[in-house]
């Protein structure tokens, strides 16, 4: 069995205000992933603000679980309900995410887990207090996107460790990179943004809607 999480929990703080919650074509930007992860996966989670869970009206197959006041603790709420032997976790915030990608990231082979991912395309440097310290090596950088896939003991075991160690990741992926387990990637596109600011949402609104 596979499990999908989709995390919609967030307070929107850089773009001030709830974005997964705004009108995109008629419906929640939350329920764009949503939709399309219903008929993939057998158990399906969706994360939302504690004062949310009893006001959004959702499939019967979904389960509701209360989000944490971090992205790792709304994940973590979430594990603590997870059956499936892989667990695909997703940004709500990226709803553009192609429906193969989430076929394509649960094909762990040999790995303990696999993220979508994208090539850095721009030349990227370090830069401290506004000076430039080093140019990185560009053909070793990727971005890292949701959706990602472990397998769902060894991922609960990362987040034991890092709780009871006090470390928070931006991602799921950074958890079992720091406890030396392997992790793949599967090739994304530019296309699977995340809505992080104001443009990011227009930029969205056009390529869903069209307008
Ligand atoms: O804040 P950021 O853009 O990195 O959030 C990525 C995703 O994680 C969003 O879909 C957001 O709703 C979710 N999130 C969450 N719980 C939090 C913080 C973020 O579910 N406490």
């Amino acid at each position: 069995m596979n499990t999908v999480i989709i995390l919609a929990a967030g307070e929107g703080r850089r773009i001030g205000f709830r974005k997964q919650f705004v009108e995109l074509c008629g419906k929640p930007l939350f329920m764009h992933s949503l939709e399309k992860v219903l008929d993939i996966f057998e158990e399906v989670i969706l994360v939302l603000p504690e004062d949310y869970i009893d006001r959004v009206n959702v499939h019967p197959k979904v389960k509701k679980v209360a989000g944490g006041k971090e992205r790792q603790e709304s994940v973590f709420n979430a594990l603590l309900k997870a059956k499936g032997d892989i667990v695909v976790i997703h940004d709500s915030a990226r709803p553009l995410a192609e429906k193969r990608l989430f076929l394509e990231v649960m094909n762990l082979g040999e790995f303990d887990g696999k993220i979508v991912a994208s090539p850095a395309r721009d030349t990227l440097k370090e830069v401290v207090e506004g000076k430039v310290i080093k140019t990185l090596n560009r053909s070793l950088i990727w971005h890292a996107q949701t959706p990602q896939a472990f397998k769902r003991e060894i991922l609960f075991e990362c987040h034991m460790r890092a709780r009871a160690e006090g470390f928070i990741g931006t991602d799921d992926a950074s958890l079992l990179e720091r406890y030396g387990y392997k992790v793949g990637i599967v090739e994304g596109s530019y296309w699977n943004v995340k809505i992080t600011y104001r443009e990011d949402l227009e930029f969205v609104r056009k390529i869903l809607c069209g307008s």
